[in-house]
C-alpha cells in the first residue's frame, strides 16, 4: 500500500505540481426533495433541522472566500428542482462575480437539473460543476436509492453529459465501501471516470447514518479504517490513471483519520475544500457521523490548513484557479 500512496504523490508532483488549490464550501442549505438511502440529510429524515442560508449570508461567504485569496467556492445543497431555486442561483452567481470583480470561480454541486438550467448557470458564471455518479454499477445504485423515477441511474449520467457538452468543467464520484459494493465495483468506477473524460474527481468513504435505511447494514461494511485506506488506494490509482485531473481530498476522509485530507493529498488528491459556511448551520448539514470542523468559525479553520498542508509537502495556491489541467489541453485541443 505504501509503494501505491507514494507513487499516486509523485505522479501528482510530476503532472500537477505541489500546490494545493482550494475550494471554499457553503452549504447553504439541507433541504432536499429526495431521499437517498445514505445521506443524513435526505428528506425523510425529521429530525434533522433545516436551514437555507440567506442571500446576504451566502454573499458574506463568498466575500470571506475572495479577500481569503481562496479564488474558487462551491456552493453546494440538497436538491430542489423548484423555477424559484433555479433563478435564485442564477442571480447568487451573478452577485458573487460580481462582487469578486470576476476573481471568485464558482463549481456549484446541487443535484440533478434540466439541461436549461444547467446552461442558465453557465451564462450567469458558473463553471465547474460537481455531480457525484455515487457508484458506476447501475444495480448498485438502485439498491442504494429509492425505486422510483426519480432516481434513474441513466438520467444522472446523462446529467453528467449534458454539464460537459456545456462546458463545465465536470467533476464526479464514488462513495466507497457501499453496503453491497465489490472492489470490481471500484476498478469500474475508476475506469468509468477514464473512459467518460472526467476533468475533475471528488470521492471518499462511505460513512453509515443512524438516520438512514442504509444504516440497517452497518455491521456488513468494511471496517472504517479499511474504508479509508481503500479511499486513498482510490485516490493514488486515479491519480496514476488520469495523470492530469484534479482530484480532491474528500472532507469525509477527515471524519475518520484527523489527518485524512492531509494523507489524501499525499496519495494524489491536489484539492482541498474548507468548509466556509457560517459556523451555526455546519451542525445540521450531517451527511454522516463525525462530520469535521462543525464547531470552528471559517477564520479558526484557515490558521490550521496552511500547516496542515505543508505537512503533505505541499503549498497552497493561494489566489489561484487551480482549473483541471486536463480540462485546459482539451479547450486548447478543441480551439486550435
Ligand atoms: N444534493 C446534491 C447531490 O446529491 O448531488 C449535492 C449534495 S450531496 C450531500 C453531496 C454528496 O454527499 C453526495 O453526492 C454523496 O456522495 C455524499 N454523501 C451523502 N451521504 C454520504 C454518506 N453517508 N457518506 C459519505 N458521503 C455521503
Ligand atoms: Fe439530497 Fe444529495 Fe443527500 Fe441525495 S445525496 S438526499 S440528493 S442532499
Amino acid at each position: 500500500m505504501r509503494l501505491l500512496l507514494n507513487k499516486g504523490g509523485e505522479i501528482r508532483k510530476l503532472f500537477v505540481g505541489n500546490k494545493v488549490y482550494f475550494r471554499g464550501l457553503i452549504e447553504f442549505s439541507n433541504v432536499c426533495n429526495k431521499d437517498c438511502y445514505y445521506c443524513g440529510i435526505r428528506n425523510s429524515n425529521l429530525t434533522v433541522n433545516r436551514y437555507n442560508l440567506t442571500d446576504n449570508e451566502i454573499l458574506e461567504a463568498a466575500k470571506f472566500a475572495d479577500e481569503n485569496r481562496f479564488a474558487s467556492i462551491v456552493l453546494q445543497s440538497g436538491e430542489n428542482s423548484s423555477r424559484a431555486f433555479a433563478d435564485r442561483i442564477t442571480g447568487l452567481v451573478a452577485h458573487i462575480k460580481q462582487l469578486s470583480s470576476n476573481r471568485l470561480g464558482i463549481t456549484l454541486s446541487v443535484g440533478e437539473q434540466p439541461e436549461s438550467v444547467y446552461r442558465q448557470w453557465f451564462e450567469a458564471g458558473a463553471h465547474r460543476y460537481l455531480l457525484r455518479i455515487e457508484t458506476s454499477n447501475q444495480e448498485l445504485y438502485g439498491k442504494i436509492h429509492p425505486n422510483d423515477k426519480q432516481y434513474d441511474f441513466n438520467r444522472r449520467m446523462d446529467c453528467l453529459y449534458s454539464l460537459k457538452n456545456i462546458g463545465y468543467q465536470t467533476g464526479t464520484g464514488v462513495m466507497i465501501g457501499l453496503p453491497f459494493q465489490t472492489i470490481t465495483d471500484l476498478v469500474n468506477d475508476l475506469l468509468f471516470f477514464q473512459q467518460f473524460g472526467i476533468d475533475m474527481v471528488g470521492m471518499g468513504p462511505y460513512i453509515e447514518h443512524s438516520e438512514t435505511p442504509l444504516y440497517a447494514f452497518r455491521n456488513e461494511l468494511l471496517p472504517i479504517q479499511e474504508r479509508f485506506n481503500l479511499s486513498l488506494k482510490m485516490i493514488a490509482t486515479l491519480r496514476i490513471l488520469m495523470k492530469d485531473i484534479n482530484i480532491a481530498a474528500a472532507t469525509a476522509l477527515q471524519a475518520i483519520d484527523p489527518l485524512g485530507r492531509e494523507k489524501g493529498i499525499k496519495a494524489g488528491a491536489n484539492i482541498i475544500m474548507p468548509n466556509i459556511t457560517p459556523g451555526s448551520y455546519r451542525n445540521d448539514y450531517s451527511l454522516y457521523e463525525n462530520k469535521p470542523c462543525i464547531d470552528e468559525e471559517p477564520a479558526q479553520c484557515l490558521g490550521c490548513l496552511d500547516a496542515r498542508i505543508a505537512l503533505a509537502d505541499c503549498e497552497i495556491g493561494y489566489g489561484e484557479w487551480g482549473d483541471s489541467i486536463r480540462f485546459i489541453n482539451n479547450k486548447k485541443k478543441i480551439s486550435g
